[in-house]
């Protein structure tokens, strides 16, 4: 059983919790693994994974990055004022 699901930022403990409380009575045999962004986790007894990644827009918004196509875009601009 493979499970992914996006959740916002911040959310990553309450995901965890989550797995844990789903897997209560056997919880040390969930294997969590935490990134920045993402979070794997495996109970080894019902062979189950769930991997959470915290949402695009979340992540942008939490890092102050504009999007790329913005970005993208004033890049172009840039080299057609250099260009002249
Ligand atoms: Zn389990």
């Amino acid at each position: 059983m493979n499970n992914h699901h996006l959740i916002e930022e911040g959310q990553q403990e309450a995901a965890i919790e989550a797995v844990l409380v789903a897997h209560e009575g056997h919880a040390q045999e969930v294997e969590v693994q935490q990134g920045t962004w993402s979070i794997y986790c495996l109970c080894k007894r019902c062979g189950e994974i769930h991997t959470y990644e915290v949402d695009n827009k979340a992540r942008q918004r939490a890092l102050g990055l504009p999007p790329w196509q913005e970005e993208n875009k004033e890049e172009a601009l840039f080299s057609l004022v250099r260009g002249r």
